[in-house]
Order: structure tokens, then C-alpha cells, then sequence
């Protein structure tokens, strides 16, 4: 087995609990090969722990272990064996039967995670390194699970650029596939991109929309691909408006309401720019008494680009402006750096330059099954907050 040492100093933070190996903390990892297994040791040559070395980006791999053990079949097959015995509850649930099932360096092995859509799973490859030992985890959750279908995932990058690609591994199905959440139904595409149709990290923001106790009855949902937003809304009791620039957003959101029994006439979708929108929107009076914000971390529009850590806060002006008095805000941002106390900051300094009042009524992060470490910082990229705006 190599070894590979930490530059001086940098041994603090990993003493502290980091998990992700950062490339600029090695002191020479021009010989390492994806998928490696190797000692990581300090300056001096005192073990910080057994590490498998797969390269993404800024990261060279992840400490799967703090002291000498073999990493092989047996370690693997007991991470994925104590990721779903940890998931019990959720197996057990009568009413949901999607949720995450295994959670990157989380669950213990960094770069894979393993979405579980009705005994329908989805298993995603974050790097070379892990897909080094696709088989064994393929085999493993074939064993354990006997799933209907798999499909992997890879994202791997080239030329500083994200490839996605999914592939059937096994079963017959057609997609798309609905599945059940709190009792909602919504459709389910593993072969479609590198999204499914259904956020499985949102479900406690859907769940509470579903109980609406702000008593809502207008919900404009902005960047609503799918629309699981506005089925939850709308099952709360509010006439929903669903707003994205794709065109595939018609189609999709509308079947998720036929397949919830919803008719569609107090429901509007339109096909629009967010900004452009909340323009329309205000010029013709419109106004919502709830609405929900959730952006992707970037995107482009007619050459612009939208950074959700630079332009939120362009994003709740606009807002404001449609935005019933003593309304309510679910602001959602999608982002690995940056703490949900950043978030709320930004919020607040915002409201505030606006003359705004308003009061924090819930701040939430991940749901349990994107079970997170302390040791890696970015795997809290989900916050989602709830305000009362005067
Ligand atoms: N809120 C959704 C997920 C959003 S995914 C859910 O929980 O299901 C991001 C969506 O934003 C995509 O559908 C994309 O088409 C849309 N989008 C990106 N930039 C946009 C823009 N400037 N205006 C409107 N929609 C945009």
C-alpha cells in the first residue's frame, strides 16, 4: 500500500474530523491512481488514516477509515448493509417509499450515493475512483435489496467539464415510475438526465407546504421544474402558479397533478424567465400570499448567468414586489459553501436595505436520510427558510 503525506500543518483539520482529502494538503500526489487505497500520514509519518484516492475537482479522495484496516469486500459490504439497516423507518413507511439510501462519506464511502424510488434505485458515481469498485457495490445492493431495476449515474469530469450519463444495469421498466411521498404521487424518470423528476432532499419543505399553517391560498412556485412544489401546495388547499423557463415544465407538471387527481383549473403554468416573470407579474398586479424560491446553484439565460450566492438577494427584491403584506417567503438555496446562518444573513440584510420586517418562522436542512458528517463541511448544502414578511 502507498503512502502519502499530509504538508505540514495541514494535519490539524483532519485531527478535527475532515474526511474529504483536499489535493493542495498532499505533499506530492503525482503518483497516485484513482481508486487506490493508501496510508495518509502527517508530516512526521503518524497515520491520519486509510484513504481512497479518487480525484474530482479540488478533492483527491476521502479517509474511509482512522486506523490500519484492510479496505476490501467486507468493509464495503458492511457500509452498505448499515446504510440500509440506518433507512428501517423509512422501508417502513406506508406512505413514502422514496428516500436517499446511501449518503456519500456520510454512509462512509465519499463520492457514491444510491437514491431508492419504489425497490427502483439509482446509483451515482461521483468519481473514478469509486466507480473502481462499481461491481462489488452494484452486486451488494443486488444481494441485499433485490431491487426492480438499477440504474448507475456517472459524473465524472473532462477537460473541467461534468459528463453525466446514465445507464440501465439491470431490471425491465418503463420510465417514468411514480412513487409515493407523505401520500403524494409524483412521477419518476432515472434515465432522463441528471435529474429525476423528484428532489428526494426537499420532502420535509413538501410536507409542510401540504399542512399550509399559514393558512395559504395563493403559492407561486419559481424555478418549478416538476412542479412537487405546487402538488404539495395545492393539496394544502392553494391555487398554485408554477414558473420555468424549460418548456418540458408544462408537460411535467401537469402530469403530476393528473396523477394526483388534481384538476388543473385553479392552477397556472407558465413558461418564462424568473426575472422576466416577476416583471410581468407585477405590471399586471399579481400578487401571492406564499412563495417559494428555489434556484439551481447556476444557470445561463440568453447569455446571463445566475449565481444563486450572488443573485438572491436581486431575487427576493423581485419577489417583494409580489408578495401579498404579512405574506410568506420559503427561500431555498442550493449551495456547498455557506452555512445556514450565512443564508439567513444574506436574507436579512436584504429584507432589511428593502424595509422590510420579517420573522424567521422555520430554518431547515437536509432531512435525515442525506445523513452528513461533521468532517465535511459541504455535504450541508441544503438550506431552506421560512419568513413572515411585513
Ligand atoms: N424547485 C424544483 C427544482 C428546480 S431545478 C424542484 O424542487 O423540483 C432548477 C430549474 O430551474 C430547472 O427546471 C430550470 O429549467 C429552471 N431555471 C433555471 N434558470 C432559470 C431562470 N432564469 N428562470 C426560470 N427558470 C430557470
Amino acid at each position: 500500500m502507498n503512502t502519502v503525506q499530509l504538508k505540514r500543518g495541514m494535519e490539524k483539520a483532519y485531527a478535527n474530523g475532515q474526511l474529504n482529502i483536499e489535493r493542495d494538503d498532499l505533499s506530492d500526489d503525482t503518483f497516485l491512481k484513482d481508486g487506490e487505497i493508501v496510508r495518509v500520514t502527517d508530516h512526521f509519518g503518524r497515520l491520519i488514516g486509510i484513504a481512497m484516492i479518487s480525484f474530482e475537482q479540488k478533492t483527491a479522495g476521502w479517509i474511509l477509515s482512522d486506523r490500519e484496516e484492510a479496505i476490501d469486500r467486507d468493509f464495503i459490504a458492511a457500509k452498505i448493509e448499515a446504510a440500509i439497516g440506518a433507512r428501517g423507518p423509512l422501508f417502513n413507511q406506508e406512505d413514502t417509499n422514496a428516500f436517499r439510501l446511501f449518503n456519500e462519506i456520510g454512509d462512509g464511502l465519499g463520492g457514491l450515493t444510491v437514491d431508492y424510488y419504489d425497490n427502483h434505485l439509482l446509483v451515482t458515481f461521483y468519481s473514478r475512483g469509486i466507480y473502481k469498485i462499481r461491481d462489488l457495490i452494484i452486486k451488494e445492493l443486488m444481494v441485499r435489496l433485490k431491487p426492480d431495476s438499477i440504474t448507475e449515474q456517472t459524473r465524472f469530469s473532462a477537460d473541467g467539464r461534468m459528463q453525466i450519463e446514465n445507464r440501465r444495469v439491470s431490471g425491465n421498466v418503463e420510465f417514468p415510475i411514480t412513487v409515493l411521498e407523505s401520500g403524494q404521487r409524483f412521477f419518476v424518470h432515472l434515465e432522463d438526465g441528471p435529474m429525476t423528476r423528484l428532489f428526494l432532499d426537499q420532502r420535509e419543505t413538501r410536507r409542510s407546504l401540504m399542512k399550509n399553517q399559514t393558512g395559504g391560498r395563493t403559492f407561486l412556485n419559481l424555478f418549478a421544474y416538476s412542479g412537487t412544489f405546487s402538488i404539495s401546495a395545492a393539496l394544502g388547499g392553494m391555487a398554485t402558479t408554477s414558473v420555468d423557463l424549460a418548456n418540458r415544465t408544462k408537460e411535467l407538471v401537469t402530469d403530476n397533478f393528473n396523477t394526483n387527481n388534481l384538476p388543473l383549473d385553479a392552477h397556472r403554468i407558465y413558461i418564462m424567465e424568473t426575472f422576466e416573470f416577476l416583471k410581468y407579474a407585477a405590471r399586471n398586479n399579481h400578487s401571492y400570499d406564499t412563495i417559494l424560491i428555489d434556484p439551481p446553484s447556476f444557470s445561463r439565460y440568453k447569455k446571463k448567468v445566475f449565481k444563486v450566492d450572488r443573485d438572491y438577494p436581486k431575487l427576493i427584491i423581485e419577489a417583494l414586489k409580489v408578495l401579498d403584506w404579512g405574506g410568506t417567503l420559503i427561500l431555498s438555496q442550493n449551495l456547498e459553501t455557506g452555512t445556514l446562518n450565512q443564508f439567513k444573513k444574506q436574507i436579512g440584510t436584504t429584507l432589511e436595505k428593502a424595509g422590510r420586517s420579517y420573522t424567521i418562522k422555520d430554518a431547515k436542512g437536509l432531512p435525515k436520510d442525506f445523513v452528513t458528517v461533521k468532517g465535511y463541511k459541504k455535504g450541508k448544502y441544503l438550506k431552506v427558510v421560512t419568513m413572515r414578511v411585513d
